[in-house]
């Protein structure tokens, strides 16, 4: 492989402000309903948070966010999501999509016990906006 072709592979610019997304660790799936309304095409690139949420006209929430592997990835390894992206796939406190189905999946890991679990979780991400 080329440089050339390399270097392409490490950019993902953000299709309004030119943010590389790769960079900014905002590599996320929303739902087909989500995305449509965002005037993006399927294939038609890819946006930062910050500029979804701008087209939208709103923050993103947890049920935005697509059960799929690359997500899980996010809350899984949250060292390659932003705080931002994070904050959103986690809002809505105890009652988050994801929230519930990450202490299921410690639970089931590690057999532990509820309370630990709780303290565990990642509710203490604020939301830096
Ligand atoms: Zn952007």
């Amino acid at each position: 492989m080329k440089t050339a072709e390399l270097d392409d592979l490490e950019t993902i610019p953000c299709k309004d402000c030119g943010v590389d997304i790769w960079k900014l660790q905002e590599y996320y799936m929303v739902s087909d309903a989500c995305w449509k309304r965002s005037g993006m095409k399927p294939t038609g690139g890819m946006l930062c948070i910050g500029c979804l949420e701008s087209r939208l006209g709103q923050k993103l929430k947890a049920i935005n966010f697509k059960d799929c592997p690359l997500n899980w990835r996010n809350l899984a390894l949250p060292d390659m999501a932003s705080p931002r992206l994070v904050s959103r796939m986690l809002s809505g406190g105890k009652r988050s999509k994801w929230r519930r189905l990450l202490l299921r999946a410690y639970d089931e890991a590690m057999g532990g016990n509820p309370a630990m679990l709780e303290k565990l979780t990642l509710v203490n991400f604020s939301d830096p906006s």
